[in-house]
């Protein structure tokens, strides 16, 4: 008996020296179980700046006391009306960086997560939303257009980091400016989208353009032993666009079977005559904008 009542003090003992020294645990007062303190939330009202309760237990009373928190809630706020929007404010105000980069993160690590609920909640609300969209269609037309100028800088920085690293950004974003590029050589605007206008789709170019790659550079002058990589080719058309005169001859040259990957510097050797002739366009250019002035 005695041995028995020995050994529980001296568990309580080691207990006290363990909360004392390095509070690595607390009794929860209700259920009474021992945790560690990561078990407790932060709070700031008591003296070790843990909540009283683990947090199991506040869990429950949470989930168990819903409606009543609830209406509690909404009563405090009710009573306390600019006190809370003041403190809400100042709150928002200082926290505002901290927040912003915190959404951030999250966003980047549940991107999928976000948008498969995103996706559900749409499809489970269907018709609402679509009744939605259809009432709220200038507005958002109007909050895109907006917010699209105001985050233009992060956009295009957003666009390059992603051509960066992901292949098929790249050449999606390479064919827009070839095809950009001879419109505006031939003095045409381009209308309407660069792969509506070619006839097929990105996947396609992508899957063309990947065939390519951990394969010898086809280019026929090529001395260069390294295999073609997305970083180190360039996308090159067998036929050269300079010889179009009309948008048809355009849309013909950049189809896939005129499109393939080689090395950049094979690409920048392969036409001499090319970009000597783009060299001349450029400086009899600026002569014309010189005699206009
Ligand atoms: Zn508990
Ligand atoms: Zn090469």
């Amino acid at each position: 008996m005695g041995s028995t009542t020995g050994g529980d003090n001296d568990m309580s003992k080691v207990q006290e020296s363990i909360l004392e020294q390095g509070k690595k645990t607390k009794v929860c007062p209700r259920c009474g179980k021992e945790k560690s303190l990561d078990k407790f939330s932060n709070g700031k009202r008591e003296k070790d700046e843990k909540h009283c309760w683990c947090k199991e237990c506040c869990k429950k009373y949470r989930q168990e006391n819903r409606e009543k928190l609830r209406i509690k809630r909404k009563q405090y706020n009710q009573s306390h009306k600019e006190e809370t929007s003041e403190y809400n404010e100042k709150y928002h105000q200082e926290h505002k960086e901290e927040r912003k980069e915190y959404n951030k993160q999250y966003h980047q690590k549940n991107k999928e997560k976000i948008n498969e609920r995103r996706r559900q909640y749409r499809q489970e609300h269907k018709d609402e939303w679509e009744q939605y969209s259809q009432d709220h269609k200038e507005e958002t037309r109007e909050y895109n257009k907006k917010y699209r100028q105001e985050h233009k800088k992060e956009r295009n920085e957003h666009e390059r980091n992603k051509r960066k690293t992901d292949p098929l950004s790249k050449f999606k974003a390479d064919i827009r400016v070839l095809v950009y590029r001879a419109f505006k050589n031939l003095k045409l605007i381009k209308g309407g989208k660069t792969f509506e206008l070619l006839g097929y789709t990105p996947k396609e170019l992508y899957i063309h353009l990947m065939s390519f790659v951990n394969k010898p550079c086809v280019y026929n002058k090529c001395n260069i032993e390294e295999l073609i990589t997305v970083e180190n080719s360039q996308n090159d058309h067998i036929i050269p666009t300079c010889i179009a005169e009309t948008k048809e001859d355009i849309i013909k040259l950049n189809q896939l079977n005129n499109l393939r990957l080689i090395h950049v510097e094979c690409n920048l050797k392969k036409s001499p005559e090319d970009s000597q002739m783009k060299r001349e366009k450029k400086t009899n250019d600026k002569k014309k904008t010189k005699t206009r002035n």
